[in-house]
């Protein structure tokens, strides 16, 4: 209950700073894309206060890096005229169900999660990018393509998958798993504040790019140079259907052991991201 009504303070607070910045970015609306785009980037630092995110024993809090990159993305946006929004600027704990009421109380506006990976195994890494609503996909597309474009990291791909935050808002909304805080490279390039503003200078362009994702959900487009490509997805939502693949994809994986790496990491990719929720 108490955190209840934290939470309706906090969304008024949020409401207060939206309003308040709505007067002075006015002005630069019009920079903002083109007609009709969302103009409102509503930015949630993944985890927080008691909640450091990732796995026990975690070295690096995933809370810090996603705050960091979070700030830094509100900076670069804000300087390209669009209005921001954040569902936490300090250490603090909210919860999901507050994280999704603060992107759902504004329109023409799209939300975007910056988490870190984490899993058991030191050796996988990448960056993914999820989604949930097709609304949803061409953003996803856009991030992903500049994240990974900027990134020395693996492409894990871009994956659709009912996280809370992206089931439960109404605006298009992407979830960016920028790197995994357990594989000690990605570890110390998320250490880097330099890396940490090329992750928002990168995901910054990708919401300016939004727009620019070629159309079709299934189809293979040639892009052209103005347009950014769909990014494949992988299908995450299906649980029922995917019972069968899943035991097939386990025996798989146990004949597959000494095979090339490349292989190895993409059972990394399915291992790891049934781990972690987020
Ligand atoms: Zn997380």
């Amino acid at each position: 209950m108490r955190r209840n009504s934290f939470r309706v303070t906090l969304s008024a607070a949020n409401l207060l700073v939206a309003f308040l910045a709505s007067s002075s970015y006015a002005a630069k609306k019009s920079s903002s894309g083109g007609a009709g785009s969302p103009i409102t980037v509503v930015i949630d630092a993944g985890h927080g206060g008691h909640d450091r995110g990732g796995i026990p024993g975690q070295r690096v809090a995933e809370k810090d890096m996603t705050l960091d990159v979070a700030l830094r993305l509100s900076n670069v946006l804000s300087a390209s005229g669009y209005r921001v929004v954040m569902t936490r600027s300090t250490d603090v704990f909210v919860p999901l169900g507050g994280r999704v009421a603060i992107a759902n109380s504004y329109r023409n506006a799209v939300f975007v999660c910056i988490h870190f990976n984490a899993t058991g195994r030191s050796g996988a890494s990448g960056i993914e990018t999820y989604f949930y609503s097709r609304d949803s996909l061409p953003l996803a597309s856009a991030i992903h393509h500049y994240v990974t474009g900027g990134a020395p990291s693996a492409n894990r791909g871009v994956r659709r998958r009912g996280y809370y935050v992206l089931r439960k808002t109404s605006i298009p909304a992407v979830l960016v798993e920028c790197g995994f805080l357990t594989n000690p490279t990605e570890a110390a390039y998320a250490q880097s504040a330099s890396y940490r503003q090329k992750l928002a200078e990168e995901i910054a362009a990708g919401v300016r790019g939004r727009n620019s994702v070629g159309s079709g959900f299934t189809t293979t487009r040639v892009a052209t140079a103005e347009s950014i490509p769909l990014q494949p997805y992988i299908d995450q939502t299906k649980v029922t259907s995917s019972k069968k693949s899943r035991s097939k994809r386990s025996h798989k994986k146990s004949t597959r052991k000494n095979k090339s790496s490349s292989k190895r990491s993409s059972s990394d990719a399915r291992a790891s991201s049934s781990d972690r929720e987020g």
